[in-house]
């Protein structure tokens, strides 16, 4: 590898140990073995089993392996709504999946937040007749993120609906009430440092009653990666398609590796190194931090507006090594 370090937000800079996972899967043949063998089997166990004790997933939730978060975004309005989604949207991620599910022909709301601001609950009517509430852990095109409590009260103001959650950028540091929580969804390139081609989707037991009742009622799509197929798969281990073998094999190694670093202590470390560098933005003539409220600042996408030109501040960076971020859409 080159000595450039990625302060990017997806693909971002990877894990330490992957560069040693990689050369061992090849010595393993994990490239080459089927994905209905034996092995196959103890691969995805695994990684599913290192999942649950880093994400503290509990054994009513099943783990699914899908190609990527977006894919998970079409999947579970498919297998998870008839009729109604609704949405928190605060960026282009939180945007992309509401239009998602209007591309699907759902009849589906939002609220939406100015860019760079979170949401007041509280206040936020969500329809009775909403099947799932879509929130986003971490708004990675803004640096904004909603706070495990509040992603608690959601499910509070809508105990009858689904709740899931998008946290690409933000899984493992998140610790999520999985009593609240029904569903959580992310890829591994962003906090994970993988590289990218994977989605994880957890889904509780609820989410399959759901598509089982859309399929009973002939109101289902049976695509490849449909829910029922995917759960039906994970009893034995197994996917429907032929997975990324590789990415499932480096998640389970690399989730291992932050479970021997147990995954209080990433967070405490995550929160030393944000508040390090809000602090520094502040303090900075040059920036300043883009998220005004304290509370919704992201300590894993960090995103600061700066006085001089973005370009010539990535830039400067490149000469030492260091690969910036550019932004997101608009910004
Ligand atoms: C990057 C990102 C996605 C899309 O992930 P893909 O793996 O590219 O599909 C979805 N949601 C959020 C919050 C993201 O940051």
């Amino acid at each position: 590898m080159s000595d450039k370090i990625f302060f990017t937000p997806g693909p971002a800079h990877l894990y330490p140990t992957v560069s040693t996972h990689i050369q061992t899967a090849l010595k393993e043949d994990i490239g080459s073995i089927s994905h209905r063998s034996k092995q196959f089997h103890g691969i995805y166990q695994h990684s599913a089993e290192q999942l649950r004790t880093l994400m503290g997933i509990p054994s009513g939730f099943q783990v699914l392996f899908l190609g990527s978060a977006t894919e998970i975004w079409e999947r579970s309005i498919e297998s998870l709504v008839q009729k109604k989604s609704f949405h928190f949207v605060n960026g282009s991620f939180s945007k992309r999946y509401f239009e998602i599910a209007q591309l699907l022909q759902k009849d589906s709301q939002k609220i939406e937040a100015t860019f760079g601001q979170g949401f007041n609950i509280e206040t936020t009517q969500i329809p009775s007749d909403a099947e799932l509430v879509c929130v986003t852990s971490n708004e990675t095109s803004s640096g904004v993120y909603m706070p495990e409590n509040e992603i608690n009260e959601v499910k509070e103001k809508a105990p009858n609906s689904l709740l899931i959650v998008d946290a690409v950028s933000s899984v493992p540091y998140p610790k999520f009430d999985f009593t609240k929580v029904d569903s959580v969804l992310f890829s591994v390139q962003k906090a994970f440092g993988l590289p990218a081609g994977l989605g994880v989707w957890i889904v509780n037991d609820k989410c399959i009653e759901k598509a089982n009742k859309l399929k009973a009622s002939g109101k289902y799509s049976g695509t490849y990666h449909n829910l029922i197929a995917l759960v039906d798969g994970a009893k034995k281990f197994e996917t429907p398609a032929t997975p990324n073998v590789l990415n499932m094999y480096l998640l389970g190694k690399v989730a291992e590796d932050m479970n021997r670093v147990g995954v209080e202590k990433l967070r405490s470390l995550t929160n030393q190194k944000a508040e390090m560098t809000y602090s520094f933005l502040e303090k900075s003539p040059t920036f300043e931090p883009f998220v005004k409220e304290i509370t919704h600042r992201s300590p894993t996408v960090i995103v600061a507006d700066c006085q001089l030109p973005a370009a010539e501040i990535i830039e400067l960076g490149k000469k030492d090594g260091l690969v910036i971020g550019s932004g997101y859409g608009a910004f």
